[in-house]
């Protein structure tokens, strides 16, 4: 029978000091599920300035289960690992970070889940954040994302998981420039589990997330899956539209019941503060199609298909145009 294979995808940013550690980690792990797995590490170099790429191809010559790319310049972390997605041939898809925060002996827990039945399984942080600010932050955050963004995106889980090669086949399909993939694996909405660990500490060196890439990411975390931010300006509309209505139609009552004397700009100031109301009404408007368009641009599939019958394929319904309607006894 022929073994699964699992794929291991390592995104490396000048990280040179902590390659040969991890690789001796991982093959103590790989090496205890040898018998029933065959193993794939793909080591994707994403532009480092150190001894990164030459360590990788010292590793590769000595294991050949070891298979790496180097990218022209940084692309960032997100891009490295959807490379890693693209040139995986597992069965299985395990990503963790290169620096040792994600622990390799987690690795026989998340094929143990897999083989239960979980297409996805997501290793979440017990740790929130260190320090009281990077806690507030990360909490209040996640709890924007969940208030904006229809799915559920996991909380705390970075990208340490499995996916299923069926969930894979459905990532590479979207070619997101800013892909947030944590968010982009649990679009795909098959089935998921989590297993609870604490994250260790960077092995060496120093984070090769800068402030402004964090930022970025958690951006881009909401404005892949919420066109919510786009909405806003209906909101503030209405509001000026009633407030102003309101005003309008007190200083009229005021002005022919009681005769009070309203001077002509007050009239014109309430006219004019209604129509910046329209306005922001019509910025909703442009947003809506912009959203449109944005959604069309990412292009990710209408739908996932999660299990066929009776062989429906495709190609039986857009090419050979057979009826879609069957009159077997048997589904
Ligand atoms: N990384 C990457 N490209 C980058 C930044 C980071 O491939 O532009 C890699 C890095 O080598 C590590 C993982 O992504 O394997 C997570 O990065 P890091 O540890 O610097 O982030 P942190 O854990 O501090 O959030
Ligand atoms: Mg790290």
């Amino acid at each position: 029978m022929n073994k699964k294979l699992i794929s291991i995808i390592l995104p490396i940013y000048n990280e040179a000091e902590s390659i040969a550690v991890l690789y001796d980690r991982l093959n103590g792990v790989i090496d205890s599920l040898s018998a029933t797995y065959d193993f794939e590490i793909i080591m994707v170099d994403d532009g480092s300035a150190d001894e990164s790429w030459k360590k990788i191809n010292q590793l590769a010559q000595l294991d050949c289960r070891i298979r790496g790319i180097s990218f022209s310049r940084n692309f960032g972390h997100q891009i490295a690992i959807s490379a890693g997605y693209d040139y995986a041939r597992g069965d299985a898809l395990i990503t963790m970070d290169a620096d040792l925060q994600h622990p390799p002996h987690l690795i026989p827990a998340l094929i143990e889940e897999w083989q239960k039945g979980a297409a996805i399984v997501y290793v979440r942080n017990r740790v929130v954040a260190n320090g009281l600010v990077k806690k507030f932050f990360s909490t209040a955050y996640y709890f924007i994302l969940d208030c904006i963004v229809p799915i559920k995106i996991p909380h705390n889980v970075q990208d340490f998981r499995l996916i299923d090669k069926k969930v894979a086949t459905i990532v590479r399909q979207s070619r997101e420039q800013s892909p947030y993939l944590r968010g982009m694996v649990a679009w795909t909405g098959f089935s998921s589990t989590f297993i609870d660990a604490a994250y260790d500490k960077r092995f060496t060196g120093k984070s090769g997330y800068s402030l402004s890439k964090m930022f970025k990411l958690a951006f881009d975390g909401m404005t892949g899956f919420s066109l919510f931010p786009l909405k806003i300006a209906a909101y503030i509309g209405f509001f000026v539209i009633a407030t102003g209505c309101t005003m309008f139609a007190y200083i009229t009552v005021d002005a022919f019941c009681n005769h009070v004397y309203y001077p002509l700009f007050k009239w014109l100031v309430t006219i004019i503060y209604i129509f910046i109301g329209v306005l922001f009404i019509l910025i909703w408007f442009l947003g809506e199609y912009i959203g449109r368009i944005y959604n069309q641009l990412q292009a990710r599939p209408l739908y996932v298909v999660a299990e066929e019958l009776n062989s429906i394929t495709l190609s039986n319904m857009m090419n050979e145009k057979k009826p879609l309607h069957c009159h077997c006894e048997r589904v």
